[in-house]
């Protein structure tokens, strides 16, 4: 995967030192030697990972990531500070000041390159997410994702942890933000982990005879944790085993012994990030929804409608069964809005649709299919079948007055329905369609009110 990597430090021996590593695994490389220019660059073009120098002339690196943090822009952004000073304290600092990660120079190449792939990777399912989303309405997402963040209640916690002191220790510096459950048993914690709504797994590795990073593979491959986020803790100098981690989809990690003020910041984030992933998602479904359904009735619209004709047809065709549909227009229906204004008209269409939902089976699916029609279509159902849905319908809207709140007053309204069945030879989705449409026109020829089908 290639990425574009902006790499800030002053000191020019550092940045040559690095974009050479960077540039040597193909990534596109940025440079900047002060944190001015760095916002500048972030500010005007697109990039995937930041290295940040914290010992800067000018803006030190951490205030240079709180202002990333907080400009809506380049809030998204992974920074990995790069510093000197390998000082828990700075750590914590760097974490609140929204860091994603730390590298302690010099820099050891494996865990440049691995830190850097692992969180290019996690950008880009982040990214991805983020521009299905946009097409939703986005100011309406940002509030959301803003309100997130505001009233963060406590995270969900799993911790698997072979020893009762180091779980107790855990749990007492996790405390004031997350409940925290430890379970001792890897295989016992991968079904709880799969079976209840986690923030974020911790993984100890501190197991007598069982490999952590088999508990960390079996979490990303199974369909309900894949997205769960991963903390792994191990031994300092352990790594080997980060690096492999790493590449398993472990999101984060930590050296023992665990400063606690670290561990609270790193939970943090990765809470943070997977409540922000989740609204996405949640906000990628209900812009697919709301793509498919018409706005003044609820109902399906005719774009849905089109595409799963198809795959109704085909299905029916595959199966040798009957499918039939039903075309249904409003009879003059242009005097409702001429007589009584627009208002009444969109109430009319309101009630009409909530009675077609209410008379079809669950099975059928019901759409708007433009201004004053809809169709019905009714997977195994055959031309009898059809008829009597298509006259139960037309008796509905005939003998029940509409009422018009915007009028208040009652009006009596009639419909035409069109009905065709693929018994009738249709070869097509579009042949079928157009079967009932011309039923339907041969309905309003006949007088109206009345149900019609193709004789095909
Ligand atoms: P016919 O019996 O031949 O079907 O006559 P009609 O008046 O129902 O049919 P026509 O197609 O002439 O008129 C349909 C009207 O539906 C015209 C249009 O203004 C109105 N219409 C279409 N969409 C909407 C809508 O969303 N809301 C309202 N209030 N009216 C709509
Ligand atoms: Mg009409
Ligand atoms: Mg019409």
């Amino acid at each position: 995967m290639t990425a574009r990597i902006l790499v800030v430090d002053d000191i020019p021996a550092n940045v040559k030192l690095l974009e050479a590593r960077l540039l040597a695994e193909y990534f596109d490389v940025l440079t900047a030697d002060d944190g001015y220019k760095a916002l500048a660059i972030c500010d005007s073009t697109h990039v995937d990972l930041i290295l940040l120098d914290i010992m800067m002339p000018g803006i030190d690196g951490f205030e240079v990531c709180e202002r990333l943090k907080a400009n809506p822009k380049t809030a998204h952004i992974p920074v990995v500070m790069v510093t000197a000073l390998d000082q828990p304290s700075d750590r914590v600092r760097g974490l609140k000041a929204g860091a994603d990660d730390f590298l302690t120079k010099p820099v050891n190449d494996i865990q440049l390159i691995s830190r850097v792939r692992s969180l290019v990777r996690l950008k880009a399912l982040s990214d991805e997410l983020r521009i299905r989303a946009d097409t939703a309405h986005s100011l309406v997402l940002e509030d959301m994702l803003k309100s997130v963040d505001g009233r963060d209640d406590s995270g969900q916690v799993l911790l698997v942890d072979g020893r009762a002191s180091s779980q107790e220790r855990i749990i007492k510096a996790l405390k004031p933000i997350c409940n925290v459950v430890a379970i001792s048993d890897p295989q016992a914690a991968l079904f709880e982990a799969a079976e209840s709504a986690w923030d974020l797994v911790i993984v100890n590795a501190n197991f007598e005879d069982y490999d952590p990073l088999r508990l960390c593979s079996q979490l990303r491959s199974l369909e309900r944790t894949r997205f769960l986020p991963i903390l792994l803790a191990t031994e300092a100098g352990a790594e080997d085993m980060v690096v492999r981690a790493l590449d398993l989809g472990v999101n984060d990690y930590i050296m023992r012994p665990i400063d606690p003020n670290e561990l609270l910041a790193r939970t943090l984030t990765q809470v943070k990030r997977k409540r922000y992933n989740d609204r996405l998602r949640m906000s990628v479904k209900q812009t697919i929804e709301l793509a498919v359904t018409d706005g003044l009735t609820g109902l399906n619209n005719r774009r849905y409608l089109d595409n799963h004709l198809k795959v109704l047809f085909t299905r029916a065709t595959v199966r040798a069964r009957p499918l039939s549909i039903c075309l249904i227009d409003i009879d003059r229906f242009k005097s409702v809005n001429d007589t009584y204004g627009h208002d009444a008209g969109d109430d009319v269409l309101r009630e009409f649709a909530s009675r077609i939902r209410s008379t079809v089976r669950g099975a059928d699916l019901a759409c708007r299919y433009g201004g004053e029609e809809f169709v019905v279509i009714m997977p195994d159902t055959d031309a009898t079948a059809a008829a009597a849905v298509a006259e139960r319908l037309r008796a509905i809207i005939e003998e029940t007055p509409f009422m018009l709140k915007s009028a208040a007053t009652a009006l009596n309204l009639t419909a035409s329905f069109g009905l065709s069945c693929t018994t009738g030879g249709a070869e097509t989705p579009e042949q079928l369609l157009k079967q009932a449409d011309q039923a339907l026109y041969t309905a309003k020829a006949e007088g109206r009110n009345r149900v019609v089908a193709n004789a095909a």
